[in-house]
């Protein structure tokens, strides 16, 4: 049932801000009655289908009962997806307060913009503040840091773009948290393309690993990276370790050990500057390749880290068998740790277990002095992210490293 007058309903109505929409009408009346007071134009619907035929492009926010009868809040986020929504969401719930935020997550999974949430039941000035601050900024304008276009590439010119030398390698430093110095650099790959410009891994490693490219762009980078850190060490007189991407694809080479090897002694790197990092789905994929040639890289003394921690499945179980030296908790949780508390409780326990199991911790992602002391406090080894730096070229790291 739609709590406005009928014959506004079924028509676009282009003056339309704000959509509404919960089970309870009282609720939702409710919403709509404060939003009309700081002059919004906004309507409220009970039902999914009314909702959906007021759904159009101007509508700047949409309030959104989790606990629907006929199609539930997660479903109807997925439409929102489908039809892809730019508009604001501020999620309501009366059950609890984690359900309301991992239905928060799932929606910055969707890429869609959440504006907030309200647990019922809510003060007046709770949703009046979420409705002030989601209306001032036109969502219309935001464009989520995930988003990346797809890129369409053919094989032969990804193979032709290695072969120009297109890509380049950018460094992050990473923070000891004890002596509050940097102790390293990952190395992470761009694409210069031509035409686009500067493109972000997120577009093309996918594209790499169907292509049977991705084994070859990270011996590129790796070898870029080795010849750097020749001249970062030159430059900065004190020593640092290397960070390196291992695609899972590139690990199911037996060789790979020996030619990191080969590689560091051919630019004069001693392997205890080297870490290779490894994700929880390589370690997935070829259990006893990936463990042999773990094996192989800590004999040699090249470090191990575990990166994107926490996002994969099964680690659990595995972990225990790898030898690494260093855990990265993913970014999806230090981004959400102080302002969620199931985010706060993995950060914690991730600390914590990867104490008890011999290796330093690093959080990525790090954007906030808040972030940081958080981490500090709770005895997280390292870090790295935006707070200190994004990732920058090599003579903008000699830069910030106060080396030129
Ligand atoms: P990753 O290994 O987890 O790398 C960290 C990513 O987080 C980088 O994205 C970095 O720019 C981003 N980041 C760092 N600090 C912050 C922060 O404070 N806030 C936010 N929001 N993001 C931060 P980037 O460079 O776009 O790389 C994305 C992913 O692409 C990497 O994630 C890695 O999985 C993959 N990748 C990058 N270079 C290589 C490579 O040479 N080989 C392979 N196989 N994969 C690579
Ligand atoms: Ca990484
Ligand atoms: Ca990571």
């Amino acid at each position: 049932m739609v709590i406005e007058k009928n014959e506004k309903i079924n028509k676009v109505n282009d003056a339309l801000q704000i959509l509404v929409l919960d089970d309870e009408q009282d609720m939702g009346e409710y919403v709509a009655d404060v939003a009309k007071t700081m002059n919004f134009n906004c309507i409220a619907t009970t039902n999914v289908t009314d909702f959906m035929a007021n759904l159009h492009p101007n509508i700047q926010l949409i309030v959104l009962d989790l606990m629907m009868p006929d199609m539930d809040g997660i479903e109807i986020l997925r439409f929102l997806k489908q039809q892809n929504c730019k508009s604001k969401i501020i999620l309501m719930s009366g059950v609890d307060k984690r359900v309301l935020e991992i239905a928060e997550e799932l929606a910055n999974e969707l890429n869609l913009f959440i504006g907030g949430h309200l647990l019922k039941p809510f003060r007046k000035a709770e949703l009046e503040n979420l409705l002030k601050n989601n209306m001032v900024n036109s969502p219309k304008t935001v464009v989520p840091h995930s988003y990346v276009s797809p890129l369409v590439i053919t094989k032969n010119e990804f193979q032709l773009a290695l072969d120009r030398n297109e890509f380049l390698v950018y460094y992050q430093p990473q923070i000891d948290l004890i002596t509050n110095r940097v102790f390293g650099v990952e190395a992470v790959v761009r694409w210069q393309h031509p035409e686009y410009g500067l493109i972000l891994p997120k577009s093309f490693i996918s594209k790499a690993e169907s292509f049977k490219l991705i084994e070859q762009l990270d011996w590129y980078v790796a070898k870029k990276a080795l010849c750097d850190l020749q001249i970062i060490f030159e430059k900065y007189k004190s020593n640092l370790t290397l960070s390196l991407n291992a695609s899972p694809y590139s690990l199911q080479n037996i060789k790979y050990p020996d030619m990191i090897i080969a590689l560091a002694t051919a630019n004069g790197i001693d392997p205890k500057n080297i870490t290779v990092e490894i994700t929880e789905s390589g370690l997935i994929q070829e259990l006893s390749t990936a463990l042999d040639i773990f094996t192989r890289l800590r004999m040699k003394n090249i470090k191990l880290s575990i990166d994107d921690f926490g996002t994969g499945y099964a680690m659990m179980q595995q972990l225990r068998h790898v030898p690494a030296n260093e855990l990265k908790i993913d970014k999806s949780f230090i981004k959400d740790m102080l302002a969620h508390e199931n985010a706060r409780i993995m950060t914690l326990k991730i600390i914590e277990m990867g104490h008890e199991l011999g290796m330093k911790v690093l959080a990525e992602g790090v954007e906030t002095v808040e972030q940081l002391e958080f981490l500090r406090a709770n005895f997280c080894d390292r870090v790295q992210g935006y707070f200190y730096s994004r990732p920058i070229s090599l003579s903008d790291l000699l830069k910030w490293l106060k080396c030129e």
